[in-house]
C-alpha cells in the first residue's frame, strides 16, 4: 500500500514533471541480499548509459541506487524499477518499495541528504506495507526522443545483460573511483599553476611599484636639491642687487657734488658781474652747462632708484588731499616750457576719496608721468583725472596722452632701467630711461601698480592704482 499523501516527505527543493510513478517502465529487479547491492549499482549505470545520461550522471545514480539500497536492506530488501519519462521532460526514473516498513530516518537515515545532491528530484514515502523511495535524473537536451521503437530496443539491450559478478561491479567503482581521484589531482594541479601564475603576478606587480617609489624619490630627491640651488640663487641674486644698488647709491652720491660744482662755477662765468666773455666762450659755457645738467639729473634719477630698490624708501603715510596734489602739479607743470598745441588738463578730482599715501613720492610719480606726456606729444593734449572703480577700495589715477604711443611689444620693456623706445621722435627728446622703472617701483612702495595701455600714432595711458589705505592697514 502506498503512504497516504500527507506522510511524503520530499527532499528535493523543486519537484518538476508529473511525479513519482509516472513514467514507461524499463527494468525490474530484486534486492534482497547485500550481494544485489552490487548488482542494482551496476544494472543503475548500465540503464543510465543506455538512456543517453553522461558519464558523471550515470556515476552518480549508480551511486545513489548503492546507497539507498543499503537503507533499503533493512526494510527486508526492495522491489527496484527503472522507468523513462517522455518529453517535455525526458528523465530516467528509480522507483524502489522496501518490503518492510523502515523506521522514520532509518538506521543510516543520514544517507538521505547526500543522496538527494546527486539527483534532480529524490521523495522518500514511509508507508505501512512498505518505505517507497522515488529518484529521477533529467537526460542531457541532446538526447533524442525515446520513441516506442527505441524503448522497444532498449529493453532488449537491458534483457541481453547478463549479471556481473560483484567484483566486477567492485572493479568498475575502483575505476570510478580512479578516474574521481584523477579528476581532483587535475584540479589540484590546475589549482597549483594558477596559484603560481598570481604569485608571479603579485612579484611583478610588486616589483613595478618598488621601482617606482624608487623612482619618485629619486625624482623628490631631485626637486629638493633643485630648491635647494633655486633658493641659493635667489640669496645670490638679492645680493648681486644689493651689491648693484648700493654702487650706484655711492657713485651717485660721490657724483652729484662735483657735477653741482661744475654747474655752479659755468653759472658764474657766464655771470654779467663776471669778466665779460666772448660769443664762443660763452656759447661754449653753456654747453657745459647743459651738459651737466643732463648728468646731475641721470645722477639724481640713478640715486633716486638705487634707494628705492635697496627699500631704504620708507612712505610717510598722511591722508593726501588730492586736489592739493593735483593743483600743485598743474602750477609747477605749466611752467615748463612746451608746445602751444599741447594742453595740460590737470582734472579736479570731482569727488576726492578719503586716501592714506605718502604724498611727495605719489607727487613724484605724477610729475614724471606728465612730463613724459609733455614730452612724446606733438599735440593735442596731456590729461591728468583721478577715478575710483565702483564698490573697489582702490584709486586710480591716470595720465593719458595724444602722442606717439608705444608698441604693444614694448608696453613691459619701457619698465626696465635705461631702455627708451628706438625711433625719430626719441631722438628729439631727452632722457635718461629710468623714471619709468623708478615710477613703478615708488607705486609699489605705495602698495599700488603702474601701468600702460598704448597705441602707437594715437596715445598712451598711464594707470597708477593705488590702495586707499596702507598695506599694513587693510
Ligand atoms: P625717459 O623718459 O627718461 O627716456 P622713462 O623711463 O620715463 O625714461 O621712459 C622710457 C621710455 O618710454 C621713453 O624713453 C619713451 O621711449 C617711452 N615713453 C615713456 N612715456 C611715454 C609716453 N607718454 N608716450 C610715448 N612713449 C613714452
Amino acid at each position: 500500500m502506498r503512504a497516504r499523501r500527507q506522510d511524503r516527505i520530499v527532499t528535493t527543493p523543486e519537484r518538476t514533471g508529473d511525479g513519482p510513478g509516472a513514467g514507461t517502465p524499463l527494468l525490474t529487479l530484486a534486492l534482497r541480499v547485500e550481494r544485489d547491492i552490487f548488482l542494482i549499482r551496476q544494472r543503475g549505470r548500465e540503464v543510465a548509459a543506455a538512456v543517453g545520461l553522461e558519464y558523471q550522471d550515470q556515476v552518480r545514480v549508480a551511486t545513489a541506487l548503492s546507497e539507498m539500497g543499503r537503507e533499503l536492506l533493512t526494510g527486508n530488501g526492495a522491489d527496484v524499477t527503472f522507468a523513462v519519462t517522455e518529453a517535455p521532460t525526458q528523465r530516467l526514473t528509480v522507483e524502489m518499495i522496501s518490503l518492510a516498513p523502515i523506521p522514520a530516518g532509518g538506521p543510516n537515515g543520514s544517507r538521505t541528504p547526500a543522496v538527494s545532491r546527486l539527483v534532480d528530484e529524490f521523495v522518500v514515502e514511509p508507508g505501512e506495507a512498505g518505505t517507497r523511495v522515488w529518484l529521477s535524473r533529467r537526460l542531457p537536451a541532446g538526447v533524442p526522443p525515446l520513441t516506442a521503437q527505441r524503448l522497444a530496443e532498449l529493453r532488449a539491450e537491458l534483457g541481453a545483460l547478463v549479471a556481473a559478478a560483484p567484483l566486477d561491479e567492485l572493479a568498475a567503482q575502483n575505476q570510478q573511483l580512479l578516474a574521481a581521484l584523477d579528476e581532483v589531482r587535475r584540479q589540484r594541479d590546475d589549482l597549483a599553476r594558477v596559484n603560481g601564475e598570481l604569485q608571479e603576478t603579485n612579484n611583478g606587480v610588486m616589483a613595478l611599484y618598488n621601482e617606482l617609489s624608487g623612482e619618485l624619490e629619486e625624482t623628490n630627491r631631485g626637486v629638493v636639491a633643485l630648491y635647494a640651488e633655486l633658493d641659493d640663487k635667489t640669496a645670490q641674486l638679492h645680493a648681486a642687487s644689493e651689491a648693484k644698488s648700493r654702487f650706484l647709491a655711492n657713485v651717485s652720491h660721490e657724483l652729484r657734488a662735483p657735477v653741482t660744482a661744475v654747474i655752479g662755477l659755468s653759472r658764474l662765468l657766464a655771470d654779467s658781474a663776471s669778466d665779460p666773455l666772448t660769443d664762443e666762450q660763452c656759447r661754449q659755457v653753456d654747453l657745459i652747462r647743459a651738459s651737466a645738467t643732463d648728468l646731475l639729473n641721470l645722477v639724481n634719477d640713478l640715486l633716486n632708484l638705487a634707494k628705492a630698490e635697496a627699500g631704504r624708501l620708507e612712505p610717510a603715510w598722511v591722508t593726501v588731499d588730492l586736489r592739493a596734489v593735483f593743483g600743485q602739479l598743474r602750477g609747477t607743470l605749466r611752467a615748463l616750457p612746451r608746445r602751444p598745441e599741447v594742453d595740460l588738463v590737470v582734472e579736479d578730482p570731482a569727488d576726492p576719496p578719503s586716501l592714506r599715501s605718502d604724498e611727495v613720492l605719489l607727487t613724484q610719480v605724477l610729475r614724471n608721468l606728465l612730463t613724459n606726456g609733455l614730452k612724446f606729444t606733438e599735440r593735442g593734449e596731456v590729461r591728468l583725472r583721478a577715478h575710483r572703480p565702483a564698490g573697489g577700495d582702490r584709486v586710480e589715477l591716470t595720465v593719458s596722452d595724444t602722442g606717439i604711443g608705444i608698441p604693444a611689444e614694448l608696453h613691459e620693456r619701457v619698465f626696465e632701467e635705461f631702455y627708451q623706445v628706438p625711433g625719430p621722435n626719441q631722438a628729439r627728446v631727452t632722457g635718461t630711461g629710468l623714471g619709468l622703472p623708478y615710477a613703478r617701483r615708488l607705486a609699489e612702495v605705495l602698495g599700488g601698480s603702474l601701468g600702460v595701455a598704448s597705441t602707437p600714432g594715437k596715445g598712451s595711458t598711464f594707470t597708477l592704482a593705488l590702495p586707499l589705505a596702507p598695506p599694513e592697514a587693510t
